[in-house]
């Protein structure tokens, strides 16, 4: 690729786009990104509730840490905690079996760094987003890519039929740009039709698709009888993590309060979707999938609370 000609479209802000874009922006060419959400970060999220009081609480409800075990990727993630974009969380995780009622597996000493981004883990996307080269447009859906043989370069255009212009080049970094899953939300077919590269089609049609929901609680106190920033669910029907948000740094709710982000198993989300199907579930339906998810974390017999603020969020793709 010429880079001082190329015009590229990224689809796509979560981190596959925004590390895309700012490492081709990096190298001169015109990137262009896309990305139907409000903000950039994808999966990796930030969710900020403000409370009836006024009180602001921030979630990371996707993806709630990460860990490096390639030299090139450290290289990368070490400019980003240099720039103070990143952190280390320095949390110990372990296993709560229900049969025994007991915590378990503790991390070992020197287990690997777990990462968070500052002050959350939208804060990475967030910043490549705005370097030099990279033109950010959110709120925009890609509804059509079509490949233009008299131009060589491929038109783009919004779901709600807006030319959003040509590209010399598309990078599209969600699955769903080509699969018929998507149907099923929009109503409308996939933006690239990969019926010529039907191998490919199949391909993606193959990827799993493994939803969940993370439950959000804030309390008005510390849960003094779990004694590690994030655990596993052994043994569990609906339950599979728990993370202690606030532990991490940063600002994430009032001093003395704590808050968790609770993630279900997929067994139990995909029971819950098949019945409400693939659209975005009504306020109703989530407060009674954080009904379910909490009474099981009460179960624990961890002496849990009644939390100040509980809500649920639903994630088609873990
Ligand atoms: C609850 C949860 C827990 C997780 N836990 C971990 C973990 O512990 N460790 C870990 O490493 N990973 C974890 N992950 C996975 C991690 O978040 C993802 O692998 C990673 O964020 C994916 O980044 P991505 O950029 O490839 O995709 P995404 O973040 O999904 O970004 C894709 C973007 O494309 C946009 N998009 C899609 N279609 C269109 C369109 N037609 N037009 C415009 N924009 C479009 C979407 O809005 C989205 O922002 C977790 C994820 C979830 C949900």
């Amino acid at each position: 690729m010429s880079a001082a000609a190329a015009n590229v479209a990224v689809i796509g802000a979560g981190m596959t786009g925004a590390v895309c874009a700012s490492l081709l922006a990096a190298r001169g060419v015109a990137v262009t990104l896309f990305d139907s959400g409000r903000g950039p970060g994808g999966r990796m999220a930030q969710r900020r509730e403000v409370m009836d009081d006024g009180t602001e609480l921030r979630f990371d409800h996707g993806a709630p840490c990460f860990t490096v075990s390639n030299d090139e990727v450290a290289r990368v993630v070490g400019g980003w905690e240099a720039r103070g974009l990143v952190a280390e969380w320095k949390a110990m995780f372990a296993c709560f079996d229900r049969e025994t009622g007991k915590f378990r597996d503790f991390d070992k000493e020197g287990t690997m760094k777990k990462y968070v981004g500052v002050p959350g883990m939208n804060s990475i996307c967030k910043s490549l987003c705005q370097e030099d080269g990279v033109v950010s447009k959110f709120g925009v859906t890609i509804g059509k890519m079509d490949w233009l043989q008299h131009r060589s370069s491929w038109s783009l255009a919004s779901l709600d039929g807006k030319d959003l212009g040509s590209f010399d080049f598309v990078v599209a970094t969600d699955k769903n740009i080509a699969s018929q899953k998507v149907s099923g939300l929009t109503g409308k077919p996939p933006p690239l039709d990969l019926s010529v590269f039907p191998h490919l089609s199949a391909m993606i049609q193959d990827i799993p698709v493994r939803p969940c929901f993370a439950l959000m609680l804030a309390f008005s106190e510390p849960l003094a009888m779990v004694p590690v920033q994030g655990f596993s669910f052994h043994n569990f029907d609906s339950l599979s993590w728990a993370f202690c948000d606030s532990s991490k740094p940063g600002p994430h709710v009032p001093p003395n309060s704590q808050s968790w982000v609770l993630r279900s198993t997929t067994e139990y989300a995909s029971k819950v979707i098949d019945s409400m199907g693939p659209r975005k579930p009504s306020a109703d339906a989530l407060a009674k999938v954080a009904e379910e998810l909490f009474r099981e974390f009460q179960g624990t017999g961890l002496n849990i609370p009644q939390p100040i603020f509980m809500k649920a969020h639903r994630w088609l793709v873990l």
